[in-house]
């Protein structure tokens, strides 16, 4: 069967393959589609398509935008958008230099604290693509402070940590109307990840085309409540792996497929 991964990461923004390495390495796989999805970001999406038609791989424009709802990070996936859509480029030309402010603020905490980490080191390690706190992890973990990234995380850059900075964020209602201002589809990402699990019927009501069911983190009892969940309400059951990095214990890229025939239905449900 033919199977598509719609959840993925690149060099754009906090992924370690570039697009046409993805793009690469879902043609090994065998993947028929692979979804472009970096945070805040479609600047992959056109190298990306690029590689696609060289190596027989559908390459869906995508974008996954963070965004906050009741102290709830909501991550609103977008895909089939238009990348040249004014309004999603003026958004994210913002949303990219608040990552830019913020991590800037989050090396400077870590100096304060002692730390010999340089904003250079963390530039370094975003390669002049979306930054975020996998960036500044990885210059820790470069300088010694921190054994892996998730180390990095738990002792200095997750929420309620020294080093961790918040940052201004869309609402959930707002990013699917810019997906839908783009001619895109809007998919809730990773339902089973929400730090308040009550608050998924809120979420729910809002104007989705879809959910994500199969991820890599959503175990067996999860998946089938959010696939009767997609059920009830009509919405596409859409997957993905949510790829960063070829690293054992990550999930890899084609960890979570699904058929073709719900890509055909997601594009079918675009707004254009
Ligand atoms: P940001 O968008 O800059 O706030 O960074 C969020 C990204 O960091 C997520 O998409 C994950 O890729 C990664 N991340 C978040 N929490 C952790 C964690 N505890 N360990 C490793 N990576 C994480
Ligand atoms: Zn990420
Ligand atoms: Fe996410
Ligand atoms: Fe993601």
């Amino acid at each position: 069967m033919l199977k598509a991964d719609l959840h993925v990461h690149s060099t754009a923004s906090d992924g370690t393959l570039t697009p046409e390495a993805v793009v690469r390495a879902a043609h090994d796989l065998g993947l028929a589609a692979v979804a472009l999805t970096d945070h805040d970001t479609v600047d992959g999406v056109e190298q990306g398509e690029e590689a696609g038609r060289r190596y027989g791989v559908t390459v869906i424009p995508g974008v996954e935008l963070s965004t906050e709802m009741a102290g709830n990070e909501v991550h609103v996936l977008g895909y089939f958008i238009s990348t040249r859509a004014k309004e999603l480029r003026a958004v994210l030309a913002s949303l990219r230099t608040e990552r830019l402010q913020r991590a800037r603020t989050m090396v400077k905490r870590l100096q304060d604290l002692g730390l010999s980490v340089s904003w250079a080191a963390v530039q370094a390690q975003a390669g002049g693509g979306a930054v975020g706190r996998p960036h500044v992890a990885r210059a820790l973990v470069a300088a010694g402070y921190a054994a892996s990234v998730g180390e990095a995380f738990q002792r200095y850059l997750e929420r309620g940590k020294p080093a961790y900075i918040p940052r201004a964020k869309l609402t959930p209602a707002q990013a699917i109307a810019l997906v839908h201002q783009s001619g895109g589809a809007a998919v809730l990402a990773h339902p089973g990840l929400l730090s308040s699990p009550e608050a998924l019927p809120a979420v729910l009501g809002l104007n989705w085309q879809g959910i994500e069911v199969f991820y890599p983190e959503h175990n067996r009892q999860v998946t089938e409540a959010l696939l009767a969940l997609a059920r009830e309400r009509g919405l596409v059951a859409t997957g993905g792996s949510d790829f960063h990095e070829v690293k054992e214990g990550r999930p890899g890229l084609g960890a979570c497929t699904v058929p073709q025939a719900v890509v055909m239905e997601l594009k079918r449900r675009r707004r254009f």
